[in-house]
């Protein structure tokens, strides 16, 4: 640390780091996170483009999915970073809505670049900000509508809503009808429902319309043996989390032998175990083995002989599905297993599927896993079929357990922003302004699908606030952005859980408060090489 004379300043930082502050800081992070919502602005809604990412391997992914935009892009700046996390954390908590919710963030700052123009303290604006993001989950709240995991027909529409706008939704309602029953066939006694326990096998071929749900699981094996079954009805199920073959010692250990009697006998002791081994899994009654490890040759042969069908080195996840499938337990020792630990399941069968054999294991009686086959036409088709998916379940699954949901299209977000104007009068002071602004970039939802659909924003913004105000206010009014006018979104089933509004506000705004708060950059010189 050097101080230099006269000018009382000290040499902080490495040569090469660079320091930012105050308007410039927040000038340059509000334009880079800015400019992350914008690129994916155009995806929004059913009339949203899709966009083509092409990483450094040259791999291509088609897409219309916020959070995949974003992960794949190759973001440096460390506010745009920021802007990636909350359509990360919007996935990873209700799976949908990733795209609106950096869409808010986006305006959000934009809104709060005007109030930074107009000279007002950023403390200000966060503190407004805060507010008004904790009046509009109460409000949201309040303009929820309740929905029960009886009411199939409402499920459904979650399932659709999520996946319009990418390439399935030509075939959404058979898809939709699949996604409410795998998440009725997962919940569990406490309404939970984990979408990890639907397995979800991707494979080329066929159409998008091929897509199936299997009441069980889908194996991606083949058996062991060639003679063993490739049927078996009825099966009663093993599943091992031990090896089939005879266990190397932990020590280094030597066995002296002098004659050939002794080589024999050896041989033969080995080989009883191995037989035995199969001895107790017939024994116990099962048909169907599963095993996470190795399966010696020769008990793959008196498998096969004993008319068993076995599969190895089974993936554990796969394992733990299986359990939940058919109601099998793991056994971690073949000496231990007994009857009680099987499984069933109505069939499992080895089939092929475009050029792989897989093993179906169905018809289980109340499975509380199940799998899904995706099927398209080619790797992309089915990679976004994926994504469309992983969508839907996860807003069905969310509104099966929070039992909450809002109208989509616009229309929550219309009413928000009515509603926080009206707060916005009662609080007063600098911080009127903030929250004024924060209702305000809530219409960017409604405007933005508006404009990807080819409809005039403004128009379209008129017509809704009018019919959210006055006399017969309809607080569900949206826009159907296939014929262009302002209709009852819930009518129209264009429904959405509330859990995908409030996470993806409160996200937002949590975000945008964070950024706006920096004053000072400090960074330090990139290494070389
Ligand atoms: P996200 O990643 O945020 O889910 P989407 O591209 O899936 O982004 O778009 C979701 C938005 O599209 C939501 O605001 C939803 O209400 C709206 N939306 C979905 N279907 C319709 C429809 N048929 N008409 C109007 N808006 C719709």
């Amino acid at each position: 640390m050097v101080q230099q004379q006269g000018n009382p300043q000290y040499i902080i930082m490495k040569e090469g780091s660079s320091r930012t502050r105050g308007r410039d800081a927040q000038g340059m992070n509000l334009m880079a996170a800015r400019a992350v919502a914008e690129a994916v602005r155009t995806t929004l809604g059913p009339k949203g483009m899709d966009k083509m990412l092409v990483d450094s391997t040259g791999d291509v992914i088609i897409t219309n999915d916020g959070v995949t935009i974003l992960k794949e892009m190759d973001i440096e700046h460390p506010a745009a970073k920021m802007i990636v996390e909350i359509a990360k954390t919007q996935d990873n908590e209700v799976g949908d809505g990733t795209t609106t919710a950096v869409i808010i963030a986006g305006e959000l700052l934009k809104k709060a670049e005007d109030l930074l123009d107009m000279d007002i303290h950023p403390t200000v604006i966060t503190t407004g900000y805060r507010q008004a993001a904790s009046k509009a989950i109460e409000v949201l709240n309040s303009l929820a509508y309740p929905v029960t995991i009886k009411d199939e027909e409402l499920l459904k529409k979650f399932a659709i809503t999520a996946m319009t706008g990418k390439s399935p939704e030509f075939v959404g309602d058979k898809l939709a009808d699949l996604i409410v029953k795998s998440v009725k066939a997962v919940v569990d006694e406490n309404g939970k429902v984990n979408v990890d326990d639907i397995k979800v096998e991707k494979k080329v071929g066929g159409s998008i319309g091929d897509s199936e749900l299997i009441q069980g699981l889908v194996i991606d094996k083949e058996r062991i043996h060639p003679n063993m079954p490739k049927t078996v009805k009825n099966a009663k199920i093993a599943l091992l989390d031990t090896a089939l073959e005879i266990q190397k010692t932990e020590i280094d250990a030597k066995i002296g032998i002098t004659t050939p009697d002794q080589l024999q006998s050896f041989l033969d002791q080995e080989e009883k175990m191995l037989k035995d081994m199969v001895q107790k899994i017939k024994k116990v009654g099962a048909n169907v083995v599963f095993c996470q490890k190795g399966v010696d040759d020769l008990v793959q042969h008196y498998l096969a002989k004993a008319g068993i069908m076995a599969a190895r080195r089974v993936k554990e996840s796969d394992l733990k599905l299986l359990a939940k499938a058919t109601g099998a337990k793991v056994s971690t020792s073949i000496d231990e297993l007994s009857k009680d630990d099987l499984g069933a399941a109505g069939l499992v069968e080895e089939r092929k599927i475009g050029d792989e054999n897989m093993i179906f294991v169905e018809k289980c009686k109340n499975p509380k896993a199940v799998s899904f086959i995706l099927k398209g036409s080619t790797e992309h088709v089915v990679d976004e079929l994926d994504r469309a998916i992983h969508d839907a379940l996860r807003a069905v699954g969310t509104v099966v357990q929070d039992k909450k949901y809002v109208s989509g299209g616009g229309s929550t977000e219309v009413e928000l922003a009515l509603r926080l104007k009206e707060f916005a009068s009662t609080v007063g002071g600098r911080e009127q302004l903030a929250i004024e602004a924060f209702a305000e970039a809530m219409e960017v939802i409604p405007r933005t699908l508006a404009e990807n659909a080819g409809l005039d924003p403004i128009d379209t913004l008129v017509s809704l606030r009018s019919k959210h105000e006055g006399k017969g206010a309809l607080k569900t009014a949206g826009i159907n952005v296939f014929t262009g006018e302002a209709v009852d979104m819930k009518k129209i089933g264009v429904i959405e859980p509330l859990r995908v509004k409030t996470q993806g506000i409160s996200g937002a705004a949590e975000v945008a408060v964070m950024i706006m708060r920096i004053d000072d950059v400090l960074a330090a010189s990139k290494l070389s090489g």
